[in-house]
Protein backbone atom coordinates (compact mmCIF):
# COMPACT_ATOMS: atom_id res chain seq x y z
CA UNK A 1 0.00 0.00 0.00
CA UNK A 2 1.18 3.41 -1.15
CA UNK A 3 1.44 5.85 2.40
CA UNK A 4 0.09 8.69 2.88
CA UNK A 5 1.69 12.58 2.15
CA UNK A 6 0.29 15.24 3.58
CA UNK A 7 2.51 18.30 0.80
CA UNK A 8 -1.06 20.48 0.81
CA UNK A 9 -2.12 19.79 4.26
CA UNK A 10 1.12 21.13 5.77
CA UNK A 11 1.57 23.96 3.13
CA UNK A 12 -1.84 25.46 3.79
CA UNK A 13 -0.98 24.91 7.58
CA UNK A 14 2.35 26.85 7.01
CA UNK A 15 0.27 29.37 5.46
CA UNK A 16 -2.41 29.57 8.10
CA UNK A 17 0.27 30.42 10.70
CA UNK A 18 0.57 34.04 8.41
CA UNK A 19 -3.01 35.05 9.72
CA UNK A 20 -4.06 33.07 12.53
CA UNK A 21 -1.78 32.57 15.82
CA UNK A 22 -0.11 29.05 15.86
CA UNK A 23 -2.23 28.34 12.53
CA UNK A 24 -4.80 26.08 14.22
CA UNK A 25 -5.58 26.36 17.89
CA UNK A 26 -6.50 24.00 20.68
CA UNK A 27 -6.17 20.21 19.86
CA UNK A 28 -7.15 19.94 16.53
CA UNK A 29 -3.49 21.86 15.76
CA UNK A 30 -1.21 18.80 13.98
CA UNK A 31 0.66 19.61 17.19
CA UNK A 32 -1.33 17.81 19.36
CA UNK A 33 -1.34 14.63 16.90
CA UNK A 34 1.87 12.80 15.47
CA UNK A 35 3.13 15.81 13.46
CA UNK A 36 3.88 14.99 10.15
CA UNK A 37 1.35 11.76 9.74
CA UNK A 38 -0.97 13.55 9.85
CA UNK A 39 -3.39 15.75 7.86
CA UNK A 40 -3.85 19.47 8.89
CA UNK A 41 -7.56 20.08 7.08
CA UNK A 42 -10.21 17.93 5.73
CA UNK A 43 -12.31 18.51 2.16
CA UNK A 44 -15.03 16.50 3.35
CA UNK A 45 -17.23 13.83 4.70
CA UNK A 46 -19.42 11.08 4.20
CA UNK A 47 -20.51 8.71 6.37
CA UNK A 48 -17.87 7.36 8.67
CA UNK A 49 -15.23 8.62 6.14
CA UNK A 50 -13.20 11.48 5.55
CA UNK A 51 -11.13 13.40 2.77
CA UNK A 52 -8.13 15.49 3.56
CA UNK A 53 -6.91 18.29 0.99
CA UNK A 54 -4.51 15.82 -0.59
CA UNK A 55 -7.57 13.64 -0.92
CA UNK A 56 -6.55 10.94 1.35
CA UNK A 57 -9.61 8.86 2.54
CA UNK A 58 -9.88 7.99 6.12
CA UNK A 59 -12.42 5.88 8.29
CA UNK A 60 -12.40 7.97 11.25
CA UNK A 61 -12.35 7.32 15.29
CA UNK A 62 -12.47 11.00 15.85
CA UNK A 63 -15.86 11.34 14.80
CA UNK A 64 -15.91 15.32 14.68
CA UNK A 65 -14.44 15.00 18.16
CA UNK A 66 -17.86 13.06 19.00
CA UNK A 67 -20.53 15.24 16.83
CA UNK A 68 -20.98 12.58 14.56
CA UNK A 69 -23.05 9.76 15.52
CA UNK A 70 -25.18 9.07 12.85
CA UNK A 71 -23.14 9.44 10.09
CA UNK A 72 -21.59 12.73 7.96
CA UNK A 73 -24.18 13.89 5.98
CA UNK A 74 -27.02 11.85 7.03
CA UNK A 75 -29.59 12.25 4.66
CA UNK A 76 -32.49 12.26 7.53
CA UNK A 77 -30.57 14.99 9.17
CA UNK A 78 -29.50 16.88 5.86
CA UNK A 79 -33.08 16.92 4.42
CA UNK A 80 -34.70 18.18 7.81
CA UNK A 81 -31.56 20.89 7.95
CA UNK A 82 -32.22 21.86 4.25
CA UNK A 83 -35.88 22.18 5.40
CA UNK A 84 -35.06 25.08 7.34
CA UNK A 85 -32.09 26.43 5.88
CA UNK A 86 -35.14 27.08 3.24
CA UNK A 87 -37.45 29.41 5.60
CA UNK A 88 -33.82 30.85 6.95
CA UNK A 89 -31.42 30.22 10.16
CA UNK A 90 -31.10 33.08 12.10
CA UNK A 91 -33.90 35.12 12.92
CA UNK A 92 -34.52 38.31 15.19
CA UNK A 93 -36.54 35.65 17.76
CA UNK A 94 -36.31 31.73 18.26
CA UNK A 95 -37.92 29.81 15.62
CA UNK A 96 -40.93 27.46 15.13
CA UNK A 97 -38.52 24.57 16.34
CA UNK A 98 -37.84 26.13 19.71
CA UNK A 99 -40.70 24.27 21.14
CA UNK A 100 -41.05 21.07 19.95
CA UNK A 101 -37.53 20.45 20.53
CA UNK A 102 -37.90 21.72 24.05
CA UNK A 103 -40.62 19.16 24.71
CA UNK A 104 -38.44 16.19 22.79
CA UNK A 105 -35.51 17.05 25.05
CA UNK A 106 -37.80 17.07 28.60
CA UNK A 107 -39.83 13.91 27.50
CA UNK A 108 -36.51 11.55 26.92
CA UNK A 109 -34.16 12.81 29.22
CA UNK A 110 -34.53 11.13 32.44
CA UNK A 111 -35.67 13.52 35.24
CA UNK A 112 -35.59 16.68 33.56
CA UNK A 113 -38.39 19.05 33.27
CA UNK A 114 -36.46 21.97 32.20
CA UNK A 115 -33.52 22.89 29.47
CA UNK A 116 -31.79 25.77 28.07
CA UNK A 117 -30.01 25.91 24.14
CA UNK A 118 -26.45 27.26 23.43
CA UNK A 119 -24.30 26.60 21.13
CA UNK A 120 -20.95 24.44 22.49
CA UNK A 121 -20.64 22.66 25.66
CA UNK A 122 -18.53 25.27 27.49
CA UNK A 123 -21.51 27.39 27.11
CA UNK A 124 -24.00 24.85 29.13
CA UNK A 125 -21.28 23.92 31.74
CA UNK A 126 -20.78 27.48 32.91
CA UNK A 127 -24.87 28.10 32.96
CA UNK A 128 -25.28 24.99 34.92
CA UNK A 129 -22.23 26.14 37.35
CA UNK A 130 -24.21 29.32 37.97
CA UNK A 131 -27.27 27.78 38.03
CA UNK A 132 -26.11 25.84 40.90
CA UNK A 133 -25.12 28.88 42.77
CA UNK A 134 -28.22 30.42 42.28
CA UNK A 135 -30.16 27.74 43.57
CA UNK A 136 -28.47 27.04 46.87
CA UNK A 137 -26.62 30.74 47.15
CA UNK A 138 -23.34 29.25 47.36
CA UNK A 139 -20.29 29.34 45.46
CA UNK A 140 -18.25 26.24 45.89
CA UNK A 141 -18.17 24.16 42.67
CA UNK A 142 -16.43 20.33 42.87
CA UNK A 143 -14.45 19.12 40.26
CA UNK A 144 -12.56 16.08 39.24
CA UNK A 145 -8.92 17.10 38.87
CA UNK A 146 -7.90 16.61 34.90
CA UNK A 147 -11.62 16.49 33.66
CA UNK A 148 -12.17 18.62 30.86
CA UNK A 149 -15.97 20.67 31.12
CA UNK A 150 -14.60 22.77 28.19
CA UNK A 151 -12.79 26.52 27.66
CA UNK A 152 -14.23 29.07 29.40
CA UNK A 153 -11.97 30.49 32.51
CA UNK A 154 -13.32 28.67 35.16
CA UNK A 155 -12.37 24.96 34.12
CA UNK A 156 -9.56 26.19 31.63
CA UNK A 157 -6.66 23.72 32.44
CA UNK A 158 -4.35 25.22 30.25
CA UNK A 159 -3.01 28.54 28.83
CA UNK A 160 -2.26 31.68 29.84
CA UNK A 161 -4.17 35.06 30.50
CA UNK A 162 -6.70 33.88 33.21
CA UNK A 163 -6.10 35.14 36.89
CA UNK A 164 -6.23 32.31 39.29
CA UNK A 165 -8.87 34.40 41.16
CA UNK A 166 -11.40 33.73 38.14
CA UNK A 167 -10.52 29.97 39.36
CA UNK A 168 -11.77 30.50 42.65
CA UNK A 169 -14.39 28.31 44.30
CA UNK A 170 -12.95 25.24 42.32
CA UNK A 171 -12.09 22.91 44.52
CA UNK A 172 -10.76 19.54 42.70
CA UNK A 173 -10.37 15.84 43.88
CA UNK A 174 -10.16 12.52 42.41
CA UNK A 175 -12.16 11.08 39.95
CA UNK A 176 -13.95 7.42 41.49
CA UNK A 177 -12.19 8.23 44.65
CA UNK A 178 -14.49 8.23 47.47
CA UNK A 179 -12.67 9.34 49.95
CA UNK A 180 -10.76 12.32 48.50
CA UNK A 181 -14.33 13.27 48.04
CA UNK A 182 -14.87 13.15 51.20
CA UNK A 183 -11.89 15.24 51.82
CA UNK A 184 -13.01 18.30 49.67
CA UNK A 185 -16.52 18.34 51.33
CA UNK A 186 -15.20 17.94 54.71
CA UNK A 187 -12.61 20.84 53.77
CA UNK A 188 -15.81 22.96 52.04
CA UNK A 189 -18.71 22.47 54.14
CA UNK A 190 -21.18 25.07 53.70
CA UNK A 191 -19.84 26.52 50.22
CA UNK A 192 -20.32 23.86 47.95
CA UNK A 193 -23.47 24.43 45.62
CA UNK A 194 -22.49 21.68 43.20
CA UNK A 195 -19.93 19.21 41.98
CA UNK A 196 -19.94 19.11 38.01
CA UNK A 197 -18.92 15.14 37.00
CA UNK A 198 -18.56 13.36 33.23
CA UNK A 199 -20.38 10.25 33.62
CA UNK A 200 -17.33 8.12 33.84
CA UNK A 201 -13.83 9.69 33.30
CA UNK A 202 -12.91 9.84 29.91
CA UNK A 203 -9.80 12.80 30.08
CA UNK A 204 -7.13 12.66 27.73
CA UNK A 205 -3.75 11.13 28.57
CA UNK A 206 -5.14 8.32 30.31
CA UNK A 207 -6.82 4.94 30.06
CA UNK A 208 -10.86 5.80 31.28
CA UNK A 209 -12.60 4.41 33.91
CA UNK A 210 -16.23 3.73 34.86
CA UNK A 211 -17.57 5.13 37.80
CA UNK A 212 -17.85 2.62 40.87
CA UNK A 213 -21.01 1.61 42.60
CA UNK A 214 -19.56 3.25 45.88
CA UNK A 215 -18.77 6.71 44.30
CA UNK A 216 -21.65 6.98 42.05
CA UNK A 217 -23.76 6.61 45.74
CA UNK A 218 -21.45 8.87 47.81
CA UNK A 219 -22.21 11.56 44.73
CA UNK A 220 -26.01 10.72 44.69
CA UNK A 221 -26.01 11.51 48.81
CA UNK A 222 -24.44 14.79 48.38
CA UNK A 223 -27.29 15.97 47.07
CA UNK A 224 -29.32 14.72 50.02
CA UNK A 225 -26.41 15.22 53.08
CA UNK A 226 -24.92 18.15 52.40
CA UNK A 227 -27.42 19.95 49.27
CA UNK A 228 -25.03 20.08 46.62
CA UNK A 229 -26.20 19.79 43.08
CA UNK A 230 -25.23 16.94 40.92
CA UNK A 231 -24.46 18.30 37.45
CA UNK A 232 -23.73 15.72 34.98
CA UNK A 233 -21.51 16.84 31.90
CA UNK A 234 -22.79 14.65 29.14
CA UNK A 235 -21.16 16.55 25.99
CA UNK A 236 -19.01 14.15 24.89
CA UNK A 237 -21.29 10.82 26.78
CA UNK A 238 -24.37 12.29 25.45
CA UNK A 239 -26.70 9.94 23.65
CA UNK A 240 -23.73 7.69 22.92
CA UNK A 241 -24.56 5.00 25.95
CA UNK A 242 -28.12 5.70 26.78
CA UNK A 243 -31.10 7.86 24.41
CA UNK A 244 -32.45 9.03 28.33
CA UNK A 245 -28.60 10.14 29.32
CA UNK A 246 -25.84 9.00 30.83
CA UNK A 247 -26.51 10.01 34.05
CA UNK A 248 -28.94 7.24 33.92
CA UNK A 249 -27.08 4.72 32.05
CA UNK A 250 -24.86 5.02 35.36
CA UNK A 251 -26.82 5.59 38.05
CA UNK A 252 -26.48 9.16 39.16
CA UNK A 253 -29.24 11.24 40.46
CA UNK A 254 -28.33 14.28 38.19
CA UNK A 255 -30.16 17.82 39.29
CA UNK A 256 -28.52 19.32 36.06
CA UNK A 257 -27.63 17.53 32.50
CA UNK A 258 -25.27 18.93 29.84
CA UNK A 259 -25.61 17.90 26.18
CA UNK A 260 -23.80 19.46 22.95
CA UNK A 261 -21.86 16.71 20.73
CA UNK A 262 -23.55 14.33 19.09
CA UNK A 263 -27.45 15.89 19.70
CA UNK A 264 -27.30 17.50 16.20
CA UNK A 265 -24.86 15.13 14.31
CA UNK A 266 -22.76 17.62 13.82
CA UNK A 267 -24.86 20.98 13.93
CA UNK A 268 -23.91 23.55 16.64
CA UNK A 269 -26.76 23.73 19.56
CA UNK A 270 -25.56 22.54 22.76
CA UNK A 271 -28.31 22.27 25.74
CA UNK A 272 -28.69 22.31 30.03
CA UNK A 273 -31.67 20.57 31.55
CA UNK A 274 -32.33 20.52 35.59
CA UNK A 275 -35.16 19.14 37.35
CA UNK A 276 -37.99 20.86 38.22
CA UNK A 277 -37.11 22.43 41.99
CA UNK A 278 -34.65 24.33 39.68
CA UNK A 279 -36.59 26.12 37.45
CA UNK A 280 -36.67 29.38 39.17
CA UNK A 281 -32.79 29.25 40.09
CA UNK A 282 -32.62 28.90 35.93
CA UNK A 283 -34.95 31.83 35.77
CA UNK A 284 -32.92 34.02 37.17
CA UNK A 285 -29.49 33.83 35.43
CA UNK A 286 -28.49 35.95 32.49
CA UNK A 287 -28.18 33.34 29.72
CA UNK A 288 -28.22 34.36 26.11
CA UNK A 289 -25.96 34.39 23.31
CA UNK A 290 -26.61 35.89 19.01
CA UNK A 291 -26.58 32.66 17.73
CA UNK A 292 -28.00 30.28 20.00
CA UNK A 293 -31.10 30.78 18.61
CA UNK A 294 -30.39 30.01 14.98
CA UNK A 295 -33.17 27.00 13.75
CA UNK A 296 -31.15 24.98 11.24
CA UNK A 297 -29.62 22.98 14.30
CA UNK A 298 -32.80 22.50 16.21
CA UNK A 299 -33.88 21.05 12.94
CA UNK A 300 -30.87 19.01 12.70
CA UNK A 301 -31.36 18.05 16.60
CA UNK A 302 -35.29 17.11 16.28
CA UNK A 303 -33.99 14.69 13.28
CA UNK A 304 -31.02 13.37 14.87
CA UNK A 305 -33.27 12.67 18.02
CA UNK A 306 -35.46 10.95 16.09
CA UNK A 307 -33.06 8.66 13.87
CA UNK A 308 -31.21 7.81 16.86
CA UNK A 309 -34.51 6.31 18.11
CA UNK A 310 -35.94 4.44 15.24
CA UNK A 311 -32.40 3.00 14.06
CA UNK A 312 -31.17 1.85 17.21
CA UNK A 313 -27.89 3.24 16.77
CA UNK A 314 -27.16 3.40 20.09
CA UNK A 315 -26.78 -0.39 20.05
CA UNK A 316 -25.21 -0.37 16.67
CA UNK A 317 -22.57 1.23 18.11
CA UNK A 318 -22.27 -0.81 20.94
CA UNK A 319 -21.87 -3.68 18.78
CA UNK A 320 -19.29 -2.24 15.81
CA UNK A 321 -17.47 -0.47 18.81
CA UNK A 322 -16.93 -4.23 20.44
CA UNK A 323 -15.85 -5.70 17.42
CA UNK A 324 -13.29 -3.28 17.04
CA UNK A 325 -11.85 -3.18 20.66
CA UNK A 326 -12.00 -7.72 20.06
CA UNK A 327 -10.04 -7.04 16.91
CA UNK A 328 -7.55 -4.82 18.16
CA UNK A 329 -6.76 -6.71 21.04
CA UNK A 330 -6.29 -9.55 19.18
CA UNK A 331 -3.87 -7.85 16.57
CA UNK A 332 -2.11 -6.72 19.30
CA UNK A 333 -1.43 -10.08 21.10
CA UNK A 334 -0.66 -11.89 17.68
CA UNK A 335 1.72 -9.05 17.33
CA UNK A 336 3.10 -8.94 20.67
CA UNK A 337 2.53 -5.74 21.83
CA UNK A 338 0.55 -5.14 25.28
CA UNK A 339 -2.60 -2.84 25.00
CA UNK A 340 -5.14 -1.69 27.22
CA UNK A 341 -8.69 -0.59 25.66
CA UNK A 342 -10.65 1.13 28.24
CA UNK A 343 -14.08 3.08 28.28
CA UNK A 344 -17.41 1.65 27.01
CA UNK A 345 -16.42 0.22 23.25
CA UNK A 346 -19.09 2.94 21.62
CA UNK A 347 -16.07 5.76 22.43
CA UNK A 348 -13.08 3.24 23.31
CA UNK A 349 -9.28 4.06 23.98
CA UNK A 350 -6.28 2.42 23.52
CA UNK A 351 -2.95 3.00 25.38
CA UNK A 352 0.11 0.85 24.81
CA UNK A 353 1.88 -0.65 28.02
CA UNK A 354 5.21 0.73 29.02
CA UNK A 355 4.25 3.83 27.14
CA UNK A 356 4.87 6.97 30.19
CA UNK A 357 5.30 9.65 27.30
CA UNK A 358 2.42 8.14 24.67
CA UNK A 359 5.51 7.73 22.25
CA UNK A 360 4.32 4.16 21.10
CA UNK A 361 0.77 5.62 20.74
CA UNK A 362 1.97 8.62 18.67
CA UNK A 363 3.55 6.01 16.92
CA UNK A 364 1.08 3.61 16.36
CA UNK A 365 -1.94 6.20 15.70
CA UNK A 366 0.26 8.01 13.15
CA UNK A 367 1.36 4.77 11.44
CA UNK A 368 -2.41 3.77 11.30
CA UNK A 369 -3.18 7.47 9.80
CA UNK A 370 -0.74 7.16 7.15
CA UNK A 371 -2.82 4.15 5.98
CA UNK A 372 -6.35 5.73 6.24
CA UNK A 373 -7.04 5.13 9.58
CA UNK A 374 -7.86 8.32 11.40
CA UNK A 375 -7.47 7.18 15.56
CA UNK A 376 -6.23 9.98 18.18
CA UNK A 377 -2.59 8.94 19.97
CA UNK A 378 -4.61 10.89 23.34
CA UNK A 379 -7.90 11.42 22.99
CA UNK A 380 -10.88 9.03 23.60
CA UNK A 381 -12.08 8.03 20.05
CA UNK A 382 -15.96 7.79 19.15
CA UNK A 383 -17.53 5.42 16.95
CA UNK A 384 -20.32 6.04 14.21
CA UNK A 385 -23.49 4.17 13.37
CA UNK A 386 -22.52 4.70 9.37
CA UNK A 387 -19.39 1.97 10.04
CA UNK A 388 -19.87 -1.07 8.38
CA UNK A 389 -18.41 -4.64 9.99
CA UNK A 390 -16.16 -4.59 6.57
CA UNK A 391 -15.13 -1.17 7.75
CA UNK A 392 -13.77 -2.51 11.31
CA UNK A 393 -12.17 -5.59 9.23
CA UNK A 394 -10.01 -2.91 7.30
CA UNK A 395 -8.95 -1.39 10.85
CA UNK A 396 -8.41 -4.11 12.23
CA UNK A 397 -5.59 -5.53 9.19
CA UNK A 398 -4.03 -1.66 8.85
CA UNK A 399 -3.70 -1.91 13.04
CA UNK A 400 -2.15 -5.09 13.04
CA UNK A 401 0.85 -3.72 10.81
CA UNK A 402 0.75 -0.94 12.53
CA UNK A 403 1.40 -2.86 15.77
CA UNK A 404 4.02 -4.85 13.88
CA UNK A 405 5.86 -1.35 12.84
CA UNK A 406 5.51 -0.09 16.44
CA UNK A 407 7.44 -3.26 18.30
CA UNK A 408 10.10 -3.70 15.69
CA UNK A 409 10.51 0.79 16.07
CA UNK A 410 10.68 0.45 19.48
CA UNK A 411 12.68 -2.82 19.99
CA UNK A 412 16.25 -2.07 21.23
N1 LIG B 1 -17.34 18.85 28.49
C1 LIG B 1 -16.84 17.75 27.93
C2 LIG B 1 -16.91 16.46 28.68
C3 LIG B 1 -16.25 17.80 26.66
O1 LIG B 1 -15.75 16.70 26.10
C4 LIG B 1 -16.23 19.03 25.98
C5 LIG B 1 -15.61 19.15 24.60
N2 LIG B 1 -14.59 18.30 24.32
C6 LIG B 1 -16.77 20.15 26.61
C7 LIG B 1 -17.34 20.03 27.85
C8 LIG B 1 -16.75 21.49 25.95
O2 LIG B 1 -17.54 21.48 24.83
P1 LIG B 1 -17.30 22.53 23.65
O3 LIG B 1 -15.95 22.25 23.07
O4 LIG B 1 -18.42 22.26 22.71
O5 LIG B 1 -17.37 23.90 24.27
Amino acid sequence: MKLYTFERSYELFEEAKKYVPGGIYGPRSPHFLTFGSYPAFISRGEGARIWDVDGNEYIDYMCSFGTNLLGLRHPKVEEAVRQQQNKGDCFTLPSDLWVPLAKRLVGTIHDMGWCVFAKNGSDVTSYAITVARTATGKKGILVARGSYHGSHFWCQTYGQGVPEEWKSHIHYFEYNDVRDLERVVEACRGDIAGIILTPHRHDVLRDQELPTEAFVQRVNSLATTEGVLVIIDDIRCGFRLDIKGSAHHYGYRADLNCFGKAMANGYPIAVAMGREEYRSAAEQVFFTGTHFFSGVPFAAALSTLDEIESSGAIQRIKELGSLLVQGLRQAAEAQGIQITVSGPPAMPFMTCANDQGFEKNRFFCGEAARRGIFFHPHHNWFVCAALTEADIEKTVDVAEECFKLTRQHFET
